[in-house]
């Protein structure tokens, strides 16, 4: 039997899982002063963005998680104007809010600006708002960012790499204290909260925090192919619009792929072992 040369893509999900892809081609590498990149043409996935041998988007399966981080947020506030988003280097986030008409500005605080370059160059698909008159690009750490923007934002989305290296404090109660600060009365944030089966003691964390923090606070799911255990979470922190009491019917039509109306109810909808990590946190 003919073997064919094969190069092949494997991401350490956990120390005891792998996910490996067969590869196509390595179209960028570099080492920038917070990680490793790569962007690689996988057969399966289409391009694929890498950083420190963690998958972060690909161009098959980006749509799910960029359209969930953001329209179920967005669609909750009666008017969103000013979003941040922290974090998202590849612009899949800020591609997906400006479809939204009230929006006016987009502060997008990545703290690496190669991540912005290499996606520009090599992700158009996922890209192609960042360039959009309604975006300003601010290359900074998004911790001092909210520090230093009080009552500013109606949307704070934290779009971020796995809770190490300079994203660690994007996983903090300190952070979302500030992030609440950073808000306006009737703000609402939200979070990319990692895996319900690999990360069970981060979430219940998390979720306290939040909920300590924000009178209204929900978790909701998507399913993203490429990320540990496919199942992921999204956490909403609201100060004041809680998700639940959208009239789902007057959201307008968006052109989305995972996203919709129904959606925006059912990702509320929790199975037991999800909802197992956020129950009586209040009691703890
Ligand atoms: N969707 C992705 C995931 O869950 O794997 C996240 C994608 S996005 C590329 C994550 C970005 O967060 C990276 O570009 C990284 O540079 C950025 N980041 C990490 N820590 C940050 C911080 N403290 N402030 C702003 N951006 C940060």
């Amino acid at each position: 039997m003919e073997q064919k040369f094969s190069l092949w893509f494997t991401e350490y999900q956990t120390a005891d899982v792998k996910i490996s892809c067969r590869v196509n081609k390595t179209i960028h590498q570099e080492k920038t002063p917070f990680q490793n990149l790569a962007v690689i043409d996988t057969v399966q996935y289409g391009r694929m963005l890498v950083l420190d041998n963690v998958i972060q988007t690909t161009v098959m399966d980006e749509f799910v998680y960029h359209e969930m981080i953001t329209h179920v947020a967005l669609n909750t506030h009666a008017a969103p104007r000013k979003a941040l988003v922290i974090g998202g280097g590849d612009g899949g986030t800020v591609r997906e809010i400006v479809k939204h008409r009230t929006i006016e500005k987009v502060v997008h605080c990545e703290i690496d600006g190669a991540v912005i370059e290499a996606a520009r160059k090599y992700l158009p698909e996922i890209s192609c708002a960042l360039s959009h008159p309604a975006v300003e690009i601010v290359i900074d750490d998004g911790i001092k960012h909210v520090q230093n923007n009080k009552n500013t934002y109606d949307i704070i989305i934290v779009d971020s790499t796995d809770p190490v290296g300079p994203a660690e404090g994007l996983f903090s109660a300190a952070f979302y204290r500030d992030i609440f600060g950073a808000l306006k009365d009737d703000g609402i944030f939200v979070a990319q909260t990692e895996s319900p089966f690999f990360n069970r003691d981060l979430i219940p964390r998390l979720y306290r925090d939040i909920s300590g923090i924000f009178p209204v606070s929900r978790l909701f799911l998507g399913n993203v192919s490429t990320y540990p255990g496919g199942l992921w979470t999204f956490t909403m922190g609201s100060k004041k619009y809680d998700p639940l009491e959208v009239d789902v019917s007057s959201i307008p039509k968006m052109d989305t792929r995972y996203y919709s109306p129904a959606i925006h109810r059912t990702c509320f909808v929790l199975p037991p072992f999800v909802e197992e990590l956020i129950k009586n946190r209040d009691e703890e």
